[in-house]
């Protein structure tokens, strides 16, 4: 290949994926438009129409803002490839620092560094202006930019000895340095996972034992009739950035834990909670997160040996607009373009993610009560003014959960057949 070839090729599959973007974003906003008049059948008695509006709008709020941060990123993209960004920042580095690792690693931080310096207005947007709108935001400014600063410190305290370490990998490895660089990274993954309940996570949230006894009890009855031990059971205090409410396990063998927002606890009845807490525990059953990360971990090597053949291709730094070649530029160009190719593959991911989520709800259905089921996600569909009537197409692309009228309809089912 060429770089004049290869730059044609990026180019017209980055324009490619924005129009789909950008179509798929159309076509969500349209489909909802024409099904805001009317709450739809199934969800009539639970759902006023006001509510139906206020998941409409907020849901064109949120797409709008989504294409335009599309039409920002691919500008973006553009401007530090083929606009010769990172080839500026790669000199400014050489004549900066010392030593191939340190400058290399100085450009990819500077790079990630403005990437996200340019992208907060984005953020910060859709946090106090649509967030705060429809009244979800819970967030001050101050809590906003401690939060900004811890992730900071976090990423520098975790990524930084990643990184260089990696780029020495890349260095001094050899042929085979990709297979050490996934060792790495399988490696640090798993010490993220272990450390991320009991560490990372009380960095930015308050985690209180769940007081209510009564609660307790309940729930502890049914992590044993599900067979499943966890070393707590915990609150944790969503209600400080937001109103949207959730539940989740985190961590690994010793360290396992169950943790319910707040916002979660205060809405749903005892046996919704169950029931939600019965769905998640479907996920741990079927061990779905294990096949995640496997399948994660499986994907990555394949990536970092797709590196390795890019690696001494010339055509691959010139047509994506950089004259250095060393390994710290492969890296950064690889993972900057590597989205432009895989977009394609999202309505796979998000396929795959929907099975899960069914196979976890046929669960609940079996431990608990289908219809408390069906009762917390319409709660939690109202609360989080998700639309009920998104768009078939977009929802396959991107949507991890099964659109509201079909996941209902299944959950439905599985209480009448019980
Ligand atoms: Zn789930």
């Amino acid at each position: 290949m060429t770089a004049t070839q290869f730059t044609a090729l990026f180019v017209s599959a980055l324009l490619a994926n924005t129009i789909i973007k950008l179509w798929l974003a159309y076509r969500q906003l349209d489909h909802v438009a024409a099904h805001r008049a009317e709450v739809p059948a199934a969800f009539r008695e639970q759902i006023g129409i006001a509510a139906h509006h206020k998941a409409a709008d907020y849901t064109r709020a949120l797409v709008q803002f989504g294409a335009l941060t599309v039409l920002f990123e691919t500008a973006l993209l553009l401007a530090f490839t083929l606009g010769g960004g990172i080839q500026w920042l790669s000199t400014w580095s050489s004549a900066t620092f010392n030593g191939a690792l340190v400058q290399g690693a100085a450009v990819i931080v500077a790079v990630l560094l403005l990437q996200s310096l340019l992208e907060s207005p984005f953020d910060l947007y859709r946090t106090f202006n649509i967030e705060a709108h429809f009244g979800f935001n819970k967030m001050t400014l101050k809590l906003y930019l401690l939060d900004a600063l811890k992730g900071l410190l976090l990423g520098a305290a975790l990524g930084l000895p990643l990184l260089l370490g990696v780029l020495w990998l890349m260095e001094r490895m050899g042929e085979l340095w990709w297979l050490y660089v996934w060792g790495v990274w399988v490696a640090f993954n798993l010490l993220l996972l272990f450390i991320y309940p009991t560490y990372i996570a009380p960095l930015f949230n308050d985690f209180e034992p769940l007081q209510d006894e009564a609660q307790k009890a309940r729930i502890e009855a049914l992590l044993r009739k599900c067979g499943f031990a966890a070393s707590g059971l915990f609150v944790m205090d969503g209600s400080k950035r937001s109103t949207h409410g959730n539940a989740y396990f985190t961590g690994f063998g010793k360290t396992k834990r169950i943790v319910f927002f707040d916002t979660l606890l205060e809405r749903l009845t005892p046996s919704e909670v169950d029931a939600v807490l019965a769905h998640e525990l479907g996920h741990f059953k079927h061990r779905h997160v294990l096949k995640r990360i496997a399948l994660t971990f499986a994907v990555s090597l394949g990536f970092l040996w797709l590196l390795a053949q890019l690696l001494h291709a010339e055509w691959f730094y010139q047509g994506l607009g950089v004259t250095t070649q060393s390994t710290a530029m492969a890296l950064l160009l690889f993972f900057m373009a590597l989205p432009v190719f895989t977009f394609l593959l999202h309505p796979i991911a998000s396929a795959y993610s929907r099975k899960h989520e069914f196979e976890a709800d046929a669960y609940a259905a079996q431990q608990t009560d289908a219809n408390e089921l069906v009762n917390a996600l319409v709660k939690l569909y109202q609360d989080n003014a998700k639309t009920l009537t998104p768009d078939p197409l977009y929802a396959t692309f991107y949507e991890s959960h099964p659109p509201a009228p079909i996941r209902i309809a299944h959950l439905q089912q599985l209480g009448a057949d019980k």
